[in-house]
């Protein structure tokens, strides 16, 4: 008799064997899994199984909201980030934002659905610690700032501004820049609607009725179709915990 773990592994791998045509997007034609498990955003449940479930659920699924978007830069760089306070060595990221008062006020102007002027940024340098990054002597780095979601403002003036105030020089090393705006961001990874990184705003409402309001949020009301991405609670992050919980569903309907 096969374990339960190695019965959805054999289920999870059918379905995914049968979308791995390759390119970014799955067939709509759904195989004859025991049971699947979306790791998508809803739109994406919608798009891909909609005649498989009912328009009171998709429709519900439909108000789930995806929240603020991210305007990412890439660098490949001559050297470290010349921080002026070198404590920031010694961090792969730094969050720059300057006094709580201009964090504040950069989060509020995104949620108002503006670009900040002087945005917070999450700076990334991991080449400091794994020497893989970057070609010998050299470096590599990101930053994202939140902007509204599906935004199309070029931040990357913003950006390289904010990083200079606290490194200055730090526009003179870099080599090389690639712009990741929302609209690049979503269709490198269609779960990230409109830019969106989170799986959905975490808020108090939706952090729970994560995608809707259900006792067992990872089930749809088909007993077919699970979903395990960041759109169920606990919500973003790799901590891998939707897929945990949503996979001990799949388990108590295999078993
Ligand atoms: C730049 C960036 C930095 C981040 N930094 C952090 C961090 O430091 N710490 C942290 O905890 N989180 C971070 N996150 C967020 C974290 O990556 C996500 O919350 C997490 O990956 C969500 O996991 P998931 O399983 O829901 O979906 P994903 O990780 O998005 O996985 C879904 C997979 O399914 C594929 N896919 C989507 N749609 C389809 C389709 N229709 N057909 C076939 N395949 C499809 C996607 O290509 C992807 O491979 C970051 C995200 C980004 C973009």
């Amino acid at each position: 008799m096969r374990s339960p773990s190695r019965l959805l592994r054999t289920s999870v791998r059918s379905a995914a064997s049968s979308s791995a045509s390759g390119g970014s997007s799955i067939s709509p034609r759904l195989p004859a899994s025991r049971v699947i498990l979306f790791d998508t955003s809803p739109a994406q449940l919608i798009e891909i199984a909609r005649d498989q479930l009912p328009e009171s659920y998709t429709r519900r699924l439909a108000r789930h909201r995806y929240g603020p978007a991210v305007f990412k830069l890439d660098w490949a760089l001559e050297q470290k980030i010349p921080w002026s306070n070198s404590a920031c060595d010694r961090a792969s990221t730094v969050h720059v934002g300057g006094t709580l008062e201009d964090i504040a006020a950069s989060e509020k102007a995104m949620w108002e659905g503006r670009a900040p002027d002087h945005p917070f940024l999450i700076v990334c340098q991991q080449s400091n610690f794994d020497r893989t990054r970057a070609p010998n002597g050299k470096h590599a780095g990101y930053a994202y700032c939140h902007v509204p979601n599906g935004c199309e403002i070029d931040m990357t003036e913003r950006i390289e501004a904010q990083i200079e105030r606290f490194a200055p020089g730090f526009r003179d090393i870099i080599e090389v820049r690639r712009k990741m705006p929302p609209s690049e961001i979503e269709a490198r990874n269609a779960n990230n609607k409109g830019g969106a990184i989170t799986g959905g705003v975490a808020d108090i409402a939706q952090f729970f009725a994560r995608p809707t309001l259900r006792l067992a949020p990872y089930r749809t009301p088909n007993p077919r179709l699970f979903l395990c991405s960041a759109s169920t609670p606990p919500g973003a992050g790799v901590h891998g915990m939707c897929g945990y919980y949503a996979a001990r569903e799949a388990l108590r309907k295999l078993t």
